[in-house]
């Protein structure tokens, strides 16, 4: 899911978990101990503290909110008549979302720790579609103001000032607006045009006989255990899983090639009545990249992947090696050294280890993550049970204080790395808060960014200080499969998103042989295994996000490329780098992410070296892999 300045909760670490599912949990009957039973009451939400004192609390002081959107309803068709309405206008929406946001997060909490609470649920979107409805006409009325008026209203009223970037922005997309009658069709006709895609794959994916595998503990799922099994020691069960989960996918391919295709088929007709050149193109505006950039760096990304095709081979060896095996397939690269299990976390040395990583980011980032990290302070809800919404995410917003959900933390070091990610989103709120960010520049496009770089140095911190050599190489892996190699990992599916798109608009591309075939030449860009293994040829129907929010994968490619950056100019001058970067995460997002990048840190992010120097820093940390591999 898209972080925006009015989504404050960052729900889109699902899909990636799902497309870097490298690491793999351990098998469930162990016996480790990640919080202690002691410890459990303490890693809960204390809601009543951040929120309302209660639910009956929350639903009383909705009428605020209620008459915070009548006062702005008082606008309506004079939004833009004199500076002061225009200024007014930009206070209470400012107000609204904040208002808006504590009652959403709050009831977005108290269902992700109790999902029985569906009440809570709904009446959030609820409240959040009523608030988006009935605000519709200021941003209708934002862009029809001219270059010209802007400039003088801000002359006559300064504060406005402050507000010049998100009116641009309004401006910006006069040129895609439809008339309103047009624009009222397409909302009340969109369920029927691209809504109902995704919940079609989903439920395909759902419906599909994927079977079981037989081990010595019982039969498992090849689809629901499909992490548990990648992980098996026996090697035929992996196999045999792998084959039969292929065969799932391939057994719906008609049907989800037609979901796909309609998907595409679909937006871009949409974006061709905005006035954009098809959907792709649409969706890089919103990002502020033109489809020749993206086009561009999805070249440059693709040209340097046989590094990525080198980190492959090189681990395949070493799995050999380890293994004995005569060859090495795609499932056997769970593989672990024997007697050398993979590191298990207990919460208190996922905390410090979190801690002592990111520390070097000065003693603001410091001070902001030793409180949310302070189970005293009740903004953690890390512990297993019943009733539990999915995956992990923070939130937060202007005026609120930030909190971390896990849906379990049982110490595996992905859980941990969720933590050390997300506690990246939590801090950057409360940074911005601490900097006096208005709602509208809360969030942004470089908000990734950060936090894959949180998790490279969790990832360095760990395998610096770790005194045996097969942990320490384990975690040396880390620093790839955590966002390392993303980069490459994402780049495929933004090339063949891309390229479905293309093809779809050309009618190249109809069916699902025509998708496998462009699969497979799109992944054996970036890929050894594609020519290895047919059946990853399906991998488009195993591509969530590709369904449930085109064109997102997008976010990682440069994500990716800019947390190496990050690293390697954090490495090259510590101080400087810390001190401009913090200044950057605190400002908010008031500016095209390429005008902040250059501004905090002189980053040119249409420089085609920002991806030849990211690949510079995997080399050289390669090389080390590659010496602890020969010994
Ligand atoms: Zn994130």
């Amino acid at each position: 899911m898209k972080v925006n300045a009015t989504t404050s909760t960052s729900l889109h670490w699902i899909g990636i978990l799902v497309i870097v599912a490298l690491w793999r949990p351990a098998l469930s009957q162990d016996t480790f101990v990640a919080i202690t039973p002691e410890e459990v009451p303490q890693y809960r939400f204390n809601l009543s503290r951040y929120f309302f004192p209660s639910l009956e609390a929350e639903k009383r002081e909705r009428t605020n909110l209620l008459t915070t959107l009548k006062e702005l309803e008082a606008f309506k068709g004079k939004v833009a008549l004199s500076p002061d309405n225009l200024l007014r206008v930009l206070e209470l929406s400012d107000s609204l979302q904040v208002q808006f946001h504590k009652h959403s997060d709050y009831l977005y909490l108290r269902w992700a720790i109790n999902t029985q609470d569906g009440e809570s649920l709904k009446e959030g979107k609820a409240i959040g579609a009523e608030v988006a409805k009935r605000t519709s006409f200021v941003h209708k009325e934002l862009k029809g103001i001219t270059d010209r008026t802007l400039t003088e209203c801000i002359a006559q009223k300064p504060q406005l000032e402050f507000y010049r970037f998100v009116i641009e922005q309004e401006i910006r997309y006069d040129a895609h607006a439809m008339p309103l009658a047009e624009q009222e069709l397409t909302h009340d006709l969109a369920p029927f045009i691209t809504d109902w895609q995704y919940t079609l794959h989903e439920d395909l994916l759902a419906r599909t006989q994927y079977g079981t595998v037989h081990t010595s503990e019982g039969d498992l799922d090849v689809y629901k255990q499909r992490t548990v099994i990648d992980n098996h020691p026996d090697r035929t069960v992996r196999e045999a899983a792998f084959k039969k989960l292929y065969n799932g996918f391939a057994s719906q391919r008609d049907l989800q090639a037609f979901v796909l295709v309609r998907l595409a088929s679909a937006r871009n007709h949409l974006a061709r009545l905005h006035h954009y050149e098809d959907a792709a193109s649409e969706s890089y505006f919103h990002r502020y990249w033109t489809k020749t950039e993206i086009s561009d760096l999805l070249e440059r990304v693709e040209k340097q992947a046989d590094i990525y095709k080198r980190y492959q081979h090189i681990r395949a060896n070493y799995v050999k090696k380890i293994s004995g095996y005569q060859t090495v397939n795609i499932w056997d690269m769970s593989v672990r050294p024997v007697g050398s299990p993979s590191p298990r976390f207990t919460i208190d040395q996922a905390r410090n280890t979190i801690h002592e990583a990111l520390k070097p980011l000065g003693p603001m980032y410091e001070l902001e993550l030793t409180q949310l990290l302070d189970p005293a302070n009740g903004r953690l809800d890390i512990v297993p049970g019943d009733n539990r919404r999915s995956g992990g995410f923070s939130s937060g917003f202007v005026g609120e204080t930030s909190t971390f959900f896990s849906s379990s933390f049982a110490g595996s070091y992905n859980e941990a790395r969720i933590l050390a990610h997300e506690s990246t989103h939590a801090v950057q709120r409360q940074l911005m808060n601490n900097n006096g960010v208005l709602p509208v520049y809360f969030g942004g496009p470089l908000w990734e960014s950060f936090a894959m770089f949180s998790e490279l140095l969790w990832a360095d911190y760990l395998s610096q200080n770790e005194a045996d050599p097969i942990r320490k190489q384990y975690f040396q892996e880390q620093f790839f499969e955590g966002k390392g190699m993303i980069m490459f990992v994402a780049g495929p599916e933004a090339v063949l998103e891309q390229a479905v798109y293309e093809g779809v608009k050309r009618g190249e591309i109809n069916n699902a042989d025509d998708l496998d075939t462009l699969t497979k030449r799109v992944y054996s860009q970036f890929s050894i295994w594609p020519q290895k293994h047919e059946e990853l040829k399906s991998q488009w129907i195993d591509i969530p996000l590709m369904y449930e929010d085109p064109f997102y994968d997008l976010n990682y490619v440069y994500g990716g490329a800019l947390a190496l950056k990050y690293y390697q100019l954090y490495l090259l001058s510590p101080k400087k780098f810390v001190r401009d970067y913090i200044a950057l995460m605190a400002n908010g997002s008031n500016a095209r992410p390429d005008i902040l990048l250059k501004k905090f840190l002189d980053i040119d992010l249409h420089d085609p070296r920002l991806v030849s120097d990211a690949v510079s820093v995997l080399e050289a940390k390669l090389k080390l892999l590659e010496a602890g591999y020969s010994n």
